[in-house]
């Protein structure tokens, strides 16, 4: 394929990527009940024919059958943040050199992944975002500037890092200061004050994923608690004496599983858990509206897809999907959650 054929195949991209079992080894874990792929057809199937384990007995009724799913691409375990990169955005920062609108999301539960895909690895103690797709992208977009064809142009290149929480946004470039979407008369929207900073290089994007990374975590007992209820984009911006020429949007999403949160008995919990429901049930609804080329999105059912807007409408809007799943026994459930979640977007 060229890189044209590429970006065209791209317009809708959805893939699915496996994490490894994490090392400490506490993940129940059967080798016949995990998720597998079978590389060449991008086939991901879901092979249910185990009930135990050495401790327990798991109920598996509901997975029976043997199911499978087809998908753009399918990553398994050993596959780096650099392959997925290559297959998932790197097309997409073309788009946007050619005035497009381009989006990626990681979609998936807590825990399988998300956040080691787009912002890099905060596992440890050095904390590492150079080999997140955020990154990488960045990395990527400063060296097409460099292109005779770009340069040129005279883009200039601006980021923004926000979190949406419970429907409100949050900028993490400016102490998490709480910002309003607003809408005009020409149904441009517009976040109001959101902080764009001005980057040279790509070691500028990768402090200001530092700044708004703690931003996005500071005062929360738990990282992965808050994390797992927000929605975090970054975005990338490309400007031409001003005017937007093309914006790459990167979101590290809620956990899917959240939206099952529902029927909790606390208060908040719930409303949180309806909230995250309806923005990914309204994203994926907005995906489908741009690969079926409708005119009428419905961009206004929730805050994440009313500030990704300009994303979802245009000729030239590209959108790719990675649902991240994790190879344990426990999460049977939610794994097929996002694999059939995944499926659909696509779907006609
Ligand atoms: P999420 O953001 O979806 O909640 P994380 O990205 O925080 O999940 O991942 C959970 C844990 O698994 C982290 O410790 C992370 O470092 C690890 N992890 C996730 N994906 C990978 C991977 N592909 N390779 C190695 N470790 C991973
Ligand atoms: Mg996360």
């Amino acid at each position: 394929l060229s890189t044209a054929d590429l970006i065209e195949e791209h317009r809708i991209c959805v893939c699915v990527r496996k994490r490894p079992l994490n090392k400490k080894g506490k993940e129940d874990y059967l080798h016949q009940t995990e998720p597998s792929i079978i590389d060449e057809e991008r086939i991901m199937s879901f092979p249910t024919m185990s009930l135990w384990t050495p401790k327990q007995k798991v109920d598996l009724t509901r997975y029976l059958e043997n199911q499978t799913f087809r998908f753009d691409y399918a990553f398994d375990d050993s596959t780096t943040n650099e392959m997925v990169y290559r297959f998932t955005a790197r097309p997409l920062v073309e788009t946007i050199f050619e005035r497009g609108m381009a989006t990626c999301f990681a979609y998936g539960q807590t825990g399988s992944g998300k956040t080691h895909t787009m912002g890099g690895d905060f596992s440890g103690k050095n904390q590492d975002c150079s080999k997140g797709i955020y990154a990488l992208a960045a990395r990527d977009v400063f060296v097409m500037l460099k292109k005779p064809c770009y340069r040129k142009l005279e883009l200039q290149v601006y980021a923004t890092f926000f979190e949406i929480y419970s429907g409100k946004v949050f900028d993490l470039l400016n102490g998490k200061a709480k910002l309003r979407v607003l809408e005009d008369g020409k149904q441009q929207v517009q976040v109001v004050g959101l902080h764009e900073r001005d980057v040279k290089c790509t070691e500028d994007v990768l402090k200001l994923i530092e700044v708004g990374n703690s931003c996005r975590t500071s005062g929360q007992t738990s990282a992965n608690a808050h994390s797992s209820r927000s929605h975090a984009v970054f975005q990338i911006i490309l400007r031409r004496k001003g005017k937007m020429h093309g914006k790459f949007s990167l979101i590290d999403l809620a956990g899917n599983e959240r939206g099952a949160d529902t029927s909790s008995a606390d208060r908040q919990t719930r409303l949180e858990g309806a909230e995250i429901n309806k923005s990914l049930l309204a994203l994926k609804e907005c995906i489908r509206a741009l690969g079926r080329n409708k005119p009428h999105t419905p961009f206004r059912a929730s805050k994440l897809t009313q500030v990704l807007r300009d994303s979802f409408i245009g000729e030239n809007s590209r959108t790719c999907m990675i649902a991240t799943i994790s190879p344990g026994m426990t999460s049977c459930e939610n794994t097929l959650n996002t694999l059939r979640y995944a499926n659909r977007v696509k779907e006609l």
